[in-house]
């Protein structure tokens, strides 16, 4: 029998006193408390970052996302795990980090010229131990299994960060609506509902938009769910306002990021107003992190798309930034035609802006956007903060960098969760039939960022008093669902 305990020599005189009893109450010289320990826990199991990785990485070869996004949390996890022995009893860790539940799927539809195309479509449910999955989908060419398994992990943390009960989940398809018709993205999403309508409920999991899903998208997908089953449910978030959408989801991640952004500025008493700004991204994130920098008197710089971004010296002003809004979201145009509107602003094609001078980065566009040479630029440039509003677009050396700088730097499950957030208070006015206003959502949105850097602050506060935001974040959004699933045993 083994037992835990700081005394070695205690333990040894304890196994000779109770033998192999199952159960046994221990007087510990150094344990405050009466503790009940299982005879058969081992006193030196404890989860070892690097060896869950190694594991991992053979059994899942073909995942790099996947392996980069777990071996970025694992060992920021490590200490506060390791200080509750329970949860290595329970391999908490490889149930943590293993989706509960993958579905993969072919999706067949008919394209404009009458030719039947096929596509791969998944629904990744990484973990439910804290509220129904809940996780967007994306439709980008680029899509594999690796991918949503890493943004159905993250997921999970953010989820359990935004304070509200939902779990983790991630889909899509590498299926890409650029240069598709109306009438063709409509199709693909009917059959792609045709068949993740089997795996989806309000109570059961409740996707939502990423790229390449905005509200075009998520109102077909809606609409072929309710012919499949006859139901009008809060099975979708990010619908339209007029069939149970919530006021300020458009605009809930970006401007949730500027929230965050700000309150992190805020510990070292620095002003947003007046900050020049290197946004990445044309799309939804990217647009309303604009226009919330504008509000609040910052200067966005730089937009771009996957074919190259725009610099404008003169800043994008309000007007400017209708103008892209109009572009992207109506025209479904690219980010170069901004130059031919406004000729005083450069096109750099295939080229991303982290190398141009301003005092704020906030990358909104894709995973894995900013390299360490790219992060490099940013420090020698004298960035102050990056705030990320994309899914894990610094690659792990640009994070070292950044907070081996001492930057004020923030990982998206944290900055951008305000998405997710106002997704669940969509839920929420579903569940009550109830619309809130733009201001209550709003207000929500604001406590939730804050209450989120909170968070961050406690976990993630070093004793030279950097905030590690990295840290803090998975810490926090790694206890509420370690402790959730403990409660409800080996399932
Ligand atoms: P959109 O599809 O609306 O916009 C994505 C933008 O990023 C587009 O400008 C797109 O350009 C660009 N982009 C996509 N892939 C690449 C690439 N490989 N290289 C360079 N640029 C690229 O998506 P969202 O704005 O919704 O999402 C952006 C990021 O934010 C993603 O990481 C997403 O996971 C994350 N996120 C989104 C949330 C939301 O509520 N929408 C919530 C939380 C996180 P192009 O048009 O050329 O493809």
């Amino acid at each position: 029998m083994n037992l835990v305990t700081k005394s070695k020599f205690f333990s040894k005189k304890v196994d000779k006193m109770f033998g192999d009893s199952k159960f046994i109450f221990i007087f510990a010289p150094d344990l405050r408390n009466i503790k009940t320990f299982n005879s058969n826990f081992k006193s030196k199991k404890i989860m070892n970052a690097a060896q869950v990785v190694e594991d991992l990485k053979k059994r899942f070869p073909n995942e790099p996302e996947y392996i980069q996004a777990v071996s970025q949390v694992l060992p920021t996890i490590e200490e506060e795990y390791n200080k509750h022995p329970e949860f290595e009893k329970y391999n908490l860790i490889e149930r943590l980090c293993i989706p509960d539940r993958v579905c993969e799927f072919r999706i067949t539809w008919v394209d404009d010229q009458g030719k039947v195309q096929t596509n791969m479509g998944y629904r990744i449910q990484h973990n439910n131990a804290i509220g129904p999955y809940k996780g967007g989908l994306r439709y980008h060419k680029s899509v594999n299994l690796g991918i949503l398994k890493f943004l159905a992990f993250e997921q999970t943390f953010k989820n359990s960060l935004t304070t509200l009960p939902m779990g983790g989940a991630k889909g899509g398809s590498d299926f890409s609506p650029r240069g598709k018709s109306d009438a063709e993205v409509m199709r693909f999403c009917q059959a792609f509902m045709n068949e993740l309508y089997r795996v989806i409920g309000p109570d059961e999991d409740v996707p939502a938009g990423d790229i390449g899903v905005g509200g075009r998208e998520v109102g077909y997908l809606f609409g072929q769910y309710k012919k499949l089953t006859h139901q009008f449910q809060g099975v979708l978030t990010g619908k339209g306002i007029p069939f149970g959408g919530s006021l300020i989801r458009p605009e809930a991640t970006g401007y949730g990021t500027v929230y965050f952004l700000t309150s992190m500025l805020a510990t070292r008493n620095i002003d947003i107003k007046g900050k020049k700004v290197l946004i990445s991204g044309a799309g939804n994130v990217a647009q309303y992190a604009a226009e919330k920098c504008l509000q609040l008197g910052a200067i966005p710089l730089t937009m771009s798309d996957s074919d190259g971004y725009i610099y404008d010296p003169d800043g994008i002003d309000r007007a400017k930034l209708d103008f892209i809004m109009e572009l992207k979201n109506v025209e479904r145009g690219r980010i170069k035609e901004y130059v031919e509107e406004y000729p005083t602003a450069v096109y750099h094609e295939g080229q991303r802006p982290w190398h141009e001078k301003a005092d704020i980065a906030l990358p909104c566009a894709t995973q894995n956007e900013i390299n360490g040479e790219e992060a490099q630029a940013l420090v020698n440039n004298g960035i102050i903060a990056v705030a990320e509003g994309a899914n894990m677009p610094s690659l792990p050396e640009a994070i070292k960098i950044f907070q081996d700088a001492k930057l004020l730097y923030s990982p998206g499950k944290a900055s951008n969760a305000g998405g997710v957030s106002v997704s669940g208070l969509e839920m929420s006015q579903n569940s009550e039939r109830l619309s809130w206003t733009a201001e209550e959502v709003d207000n929500y949105l604001k406590r939730i960022m804050n209450d989120i850097h909170e968070n961050c602050v406690k976990y993630g506060t070093e004793k030279d008093g950097y905030i590690n935001y990295v840290k803090g974040a998975n810490v926090a959004g790694f206890m509420k669902v370690a402790k959730a699933m403990m409660a409800q045993g080996i399932v």
